[in-house]
């Protein structure tokens, strides 16, 4: 079965076509890089898949469940308990160190502080880096605020990972050991990652590529022809 299945997508910023049509299938424990030039429509894509933007026309399903059907609040909790984020910066909360801010989807979903400390820490050590846990995020290297921030996006085991340029800040090796350590654990936990980024060398590490150019599909496979198209 499909983790995401969107179907036929039109999203428009007033006169701007963000997305003009696009259908797209991603497989459990699979990284699918999403590239193509600026301005293209993949952050929108993005957001649409997660359900933080909801589409003109179109439909999206996140594991059995039809965004469409949902109200913004049931979205919101099922993007709590299906996805993670990465960004490409800027994304800790600057005022709790590295351990508390990995802490905050567990604390979201329920699980108990006591409970949600040991699994955070236990993430950073994962990560390799468990020196960090009482740092703030200004005084964490790029790299490390990175790795900070998929311990936080896999701390409560999403089905999927949306990572948006996740190295675009980073120098090429931090780039590179961010990478490696994103794609190993999230091997290790069959979570599938949508990853959104227009370097050629982040995208090596998926297993499929897409390009989107001007809010459509131009190149790749979105859609395996042994689907069944349900
Ligand atoms: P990409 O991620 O490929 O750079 P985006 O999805 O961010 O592309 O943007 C696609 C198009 O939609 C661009 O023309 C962009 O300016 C426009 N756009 C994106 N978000 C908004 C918004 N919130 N309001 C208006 N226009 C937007
Ligand atoms: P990316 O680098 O991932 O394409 P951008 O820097 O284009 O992202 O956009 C960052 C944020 O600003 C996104 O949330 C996007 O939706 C929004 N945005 C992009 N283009 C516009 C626009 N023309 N008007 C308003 N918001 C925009």
């Amino acid at each position: 079965d499909v983790v995401i299945r969107a179907r036929d997508l039109h999203l428009s910023f007033g006169q701007t076509q963000a997305l003009r049509g696009i259908s797209l299938d991603v497989y459990p424990g699979e990284i699918l890089a999403v590239m193509g030039p600026s301005g293209s429509g993949k952050s929108t894509l993005l957001h649409a898949l997660a359900g933080v933007l909801v589409p003109d026309a179109g439909t999206v399903r996140i594991g059995n469940r039809m965004l469409g059907e949902l109200d913004q609040t049931e979205r919101d909790d099922l993007r709590l308990r299906e996805c993670g984020f990465v960004f490409q910066s800027g994304q800790l909360l600057p005022d709790l160190g590295a351990l508390d801010n990995v802490t905050i989807p567990l604390l979201l979903a329920g699980v108990k502080r006591r409970e949600a400390l040991a699994r955070a820490r236990f993430e950073l050590e994962r990560l390799d880096i468990a020196e960090c846990a009482t740092r703030y995020p200004a005084e964490l290297s790029g790299g490390q605020a990175q790795r900070v921030a998929i311990a936080r996006a896999l701390v409560a085991r999403p089905r999927v990972l949306f990572a948006d340029e996740p190295t675009g800040a980073l120098d090429s090796l931090a780039a590179e050991h961010t990478m490696i350590a994103l794609t190993d654990l999230a091997r290790a936990d069959g979570t599938a990652i949508v990853l959104v980024t227009h370097d050629a060398r982040t995208a090596a590490y998926a297993d499929r590529e897409i390009i989107v150019r001007d809010g459509k599909i131009s190149a790749g496979i979105a859609v395996l022809p042994t689907s069944d198209g349900t």
